[in-house]
């Protein structure tokens, strides 16, 4: 009896074109190739910073996928390939504990071949994106212990007039004389975190996560048609109350879907209770 299809098969001996900058192929890269079986390379000539950067020049068009879409297109334009993994990442709020700042990374792979878009995600609050006024060099130094620097980058911008950026310092002790220069001639000047990949390692951990989530989303095979990329696109809602059995807001199973075949198939959550303390009845 012949085995069945390995999402591997479809991708195993391809060239995956990179389509970023900013380093991030460090950790794609050892990650695709391991798993995947393909070879890796980064496009060349790609400026992702055109579809939205994080320095705040140029800002994102549309939704984190629409960027991704765009990018894919653009690397696909150029280097002619079929098989393309892009990346983007969003900055703000949590989307469920507002009061601490989220950091989502969605890598996406994308074959023209086989037509299929794939897409892995991960959301943490463990990011150190901040950014704070400063006046002195005491309240640099300040925030650039708290960012974690010199590992993490920073950005310095102005407040007043049109806005200028400076990044790209080559040690921290440039940021730190620049930040002396430019308080020469500024009141007042905003230092911010440099999100840039190779300038973050926190949120280069978080793109190796995401990446991660891409491998084990491509190797869910539809059941029906052996795809790869089975995977969760959507949720139903309702895991009962441990206590009074009400349904709570907590996920009761996850909707898998193929989007080759369109079958659909509702997975069950591993848990049977919620705990009461997630419950609007017992604990309102
Ligand atoms: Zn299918
Ligand atoms: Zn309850």
């Amino acid at each position: 009896m012949k085995a069945p299809a390995q999402a591997n098969d479809l991708f195993a001996g391809r060239t995956v074109t990179i389509a970023t900058m900013h380093g991030k192929e460090r950790v794609l890269a050892p990650l695709l190739e391991k798993e995947l079986h393909v070879h890796c390379k980064v496009v060349e000539g790609l400026n992702t910073d055109a579809f939205g950067s994080f320095s705040g020049e140029i800002q994102r068009k549309g939704t984190p996928i629409e960027a991704l879409r765009a990018k894919t297109r653009k690397a696909i334009e150029l280097v002619k390939g079929s098989l393309v993994v892009a990346s983007e990442g969003s900055f703000g709020p949590h989307p469920s504990y507002f009061f601490i700042p989220g950091n989502e990374e969605m890598v996406m792979l994308t074959d023209t071949v086989h037509k299929l878009e794939i897409v892995g995600r991960h959301l943490t609050e463990k990011t150190n994106y901040q950014k704070r006024e400063i006046k002195d060099l005491r309240e640099f130094e300040s925030f650039a212990k708290q960012i974690g620097a010199p590992e993490h980058g920073i950005i310095l911008k102005t407040i007043h007039g049109p806005q200028k950026v400076w990044k790209d310092f080559t040690s921290f002790e440039d940021t730190s004389n620049m930040v002396e220069h430019l308080l020469k001639k500024e009141r007042v000047l905003m230092a911010e975190t440099d999100m840039r990949a190779m300038n973050n390692p926190t949120r280069m951990k978080a793109i190796e996560q995401a990446t991660l989530d891409l491998v084990k989303n491509i190797k869910l095979c539809c059941p029906k048609c052996k795809a790869p990329g089975f995977s969760i696109q959507g949720v139903q809602r309702g895991l009962p109350c441990e206590h009074c059995g009400m349904p709570t807001k907590s996920v009761k199973a996850h909707v898998h879907s193929c989007q080759k075949c369109g079958f659909t198939e509702t997975r069950s959550n591993q848990r049977t209770y919620e705990n009461p303390q997630y419950c609007d009845y017992c604990n309102p």
